[in-house]
C-alpha cells in the first residue's frame, strides 16, 4: 500500500531555530540611507525589541526556542508531510512530489511560526502595541492570533485592494482582537502623502510598511511587527525545513529539487534553508527553485541593488533584488507576492548561483491551482499555487527526460479565504497583466546611488 501522509510526534518539534548564515558567506549589511556606513542593531532599537535585533544579526548556527513558543507551536506543529500520488499520476511523471503543508495552522499559512516568536520576544520586553502591514490578510491574522495569545494590542495597516477584495480576511483580524485600516490609509503622513498624489491608489507592501513604521516610530508603548524579508523572520520559519528533513527520511527519499513561492522569501526559506545546509556543508547536489509572479517578478526581471524597503523611504538599505521602492506591482490575486523587494539571504544565494527562480502569470497559476485541488484535495492560497506551476513543470520535464526527479515543496497556506479569486478564474474572468516594463524602469529609476 502506497503511504500519503508522514507524520512527526509532538516530542518531534524543532526544539531550535536554523541559522544559515553562519553557513553561507552573509549578505552585505544594511547600511545608513544618508552615509551608506552600515547600521548598528542600536539603529533598529525604536521599532523592534532586543531579542529580535540580536537574533536579526546573530551568526550562531542554532538559536533556542523559548518554550512559551513551543507551546504555541504544539497547537499544529509538527505539520504534515505528504506525497502528491494522485497529482503524479494525473501527471504521468516519473517524478516523485512530496509537500509539507503549512495549511493547518489556525491561521491557515505558515505566518503564525514568526508571528508567535515575535508577539513573545515583545510581550517579554514589556511592549504594549504593536503595528503592522498586512498583504492578502494572512499575515495580519497571524500576527492577530499570536498577539491575543501574548495579551498584546494589534493595529493593521492592510493594502487597499486587498481589504477591499478579502474582507473575510479583516473580520478574522478582528475577531483575533485586531484593528485594521486599509493602506494608505488618512492615519500617517506616509498615507496621506500617497493620497494626495493619487486618491485612487490601491496601495502596495511598501506603502504599508511606511505607515505600520511611521506610526510605530512614533509612540513610546509601539513597535512594529514584519511577516517576511528579514533575517529573524526567516529563521524562525526554519521549523518547516527541520521537520521535512527527518519526514523525507520516513519516506526513504531526499528532494532533487526543493521549490517553493516567493513574495519577501519566508516561507520558501523556511522549508529550504535546513536543505541548503545540506547542500553547502554536505555537498548534496539539490536545486532550489523560487517561484514568483510575472507581474512582480523581484528576482527574474530586478537588479540586486541596495534599495528601500518601504515606499517612504523610511528603512536602512537592503542589498537585495529590487524593482524599485515605489513600484506599485499590478492587483493580482496574490496578493502576499506582491512586493518590490526580497529577502537579503535568498537573493545572496541567488547571487550566488545556489538558487534559480521561475516567473508565472496567474492564469497559469490558478490552472495548476485547480489540478492540485482536483487530484490532492487542497485548495491552495493563490500565492502557493505559484509553486504548485512550478511543481508541474518540474515533473513534466522530468517525464520528458525519463528521471526519478524527488521534488518537495511548501504548501505555504490554503485558498479558504481566497474563493473569489477562485470564482473569477472558474468564469473566465481572470486576466494575466504583462510586465510592467515602463513602471519598473521609472521606479529603477529612483533608487538610491551607492557607490
Ligand atoms: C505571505 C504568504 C506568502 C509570501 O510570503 P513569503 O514571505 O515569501 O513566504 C506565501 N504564501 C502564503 C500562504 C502567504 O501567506
Amino acid at each position: 500500500m502506497a503511504q500519503y501522509k508522514f507524520v512527526l510526534d509532538e516530542k518531534d518539534l524543532p526544539k531550535r531555530w536554523y541559522n544559515v548564515l553562519a553557513d553561507m558567506e552573509p549578505p552585505p549589511p544594511p547600511i545608513h540611507p544618508a552615509t551608506h556606513e552600515p547600521v548598528g542593531p542600536e539603529a533598529l532599537a525604536p521599532l523592534f525589541p532586543m531579542a529580535l535585533i540580536q537574533q536579526e544579526v546573530s551568526s550562531d548556527r542554532y538559536l533556542p526556542i523559548p518554550d512559551e513558543v513551543l507551546e504555541v507551536y504544539k497547537l499544529w506543529r509538527p505539520t504534515p508531510l505528504y506525497r502528491a500520488h494522485r497529482l503524479e499520476k494525473a501527471l504521468d511523471t516519473t517524478a516523485r512530489i512530496y509537500y509539507k503543508y503549512e495549511g493547518v495552522s489556525p491561521a491557515g499559512s505558515h505566518k503564525p511560526n514568526t508571528a508567535v516568536a515575535q508577539a513573545y520576544y515583545n510581550k517579554a520586553e514589556g511592549v504594549k502595541r504593536l503595528t503592522t502591514e498586512t498583504g492578502a490578510g494572512q499575515w495580519g491574522s497571524a500576527l492577530a492570533m499570536a498577539c491575543s495569545f501574548f495579551g498584546i494590542e494589534l493595529k493593521v495597516y492592510m493594502v487597499k485592494v486587498s481589504y477591499h477584495q478579502k474582507p473575510y480576511r479583516r473580520v478574522l483580524m478582528e475577531t483575533w482582537g485586531a484593528s485594521v485600516v486599509p493602506s494608505p490609509s488618512g492615519d500617517t503622513n506616509a498615507g496621506r502623502g500617497v493620497l494626495e498624489r493619487d486618491a485612487e491608489s490601491p496601495g502596495s507592501l511598501g506603502i504599508a510598511i511606511s505607515e505600520a513604521v511611521e506610526d510605530a516610530a512614533t509612540r513610546d508603548d509601539t513597535k512594529y511587527s514584519l511577516g517576511s524579508v528579514l533575517n529573524h523572520v526567516l529563521l524562525h520559519q526554519t521549523v518547516v525545513g527541520q521537520e521535512a528533513l527527518p519526514q523525507m527520511e520516513m519516506a526513504g527519499d531526499y528532494p532533487d529539487v526543493v521549490i517553493g513561492c516567493v513574495g519577501g522569501g519566508s516561507n520558501y526559506s523556511g522549508l529550504c534553508l535546513p536543505f541548503v545546509r545540506e547542500r553547502l556543508v554536505s555537498g548534496k547536489k539539490t536545486r532550489f527553485l523560487a517561484a514568483e509572479p510575472e507581474a512582480c517578478p523581484s528576482i527574474t526581471r530586478g537588479e540586486y541593488a541596495y534599495d528601500f524597503g518601504d515606499t517612504a523611504e523610511t528603512t536602512p538599505l537592503l542589498r537585495m533584488h529590487t524593482l524599485g521602492h515605489s513600484f506599485v506591482p499590478p492587483s493580482i490575486h496574490a496578493g502576499g507576492l506582491r512586493y518590490h523587494g526580497m529577502s537579503p539571504i535568498i537573493s545572496k544565494l541567488c547571487a550566488d548561483g545556489v538558487m534559480e527562480a521561475r516567473a508565472y502569470h496567474q492564469t497559469k497559476v490558478f490552472e495548476a491551482a485547480m489540478r492540485f485541488a482536483r487530484t490532492e484535495g487542497i485548495v491552495a492560497a493563490p500565492e502557493s499555487a505559484h509553486a504548485i506551476a512550478a511543481v508541474i513543470d518540474e515533473a513534466l520535464a522530468a517525464r520528458e527526460a525519463g528521471e526519478r526527479r524527488v521534488i518537495l515543496f511548501n504548501l505555504s497556506g490554503h485558498g479558504h479565504f481566497d474563493l473569489a479569486a477562485y470564482d473569477q478564474y472558474l468564469t473566465g474572468k481572470l486576466e494575466d497583466f504583462a510586465y510592467p516594463v515602463d513602471k519598473v524602469k521609472e521606479a529603477m529609476a529612483g533608487i538610491p546611488k551607492v557607490g
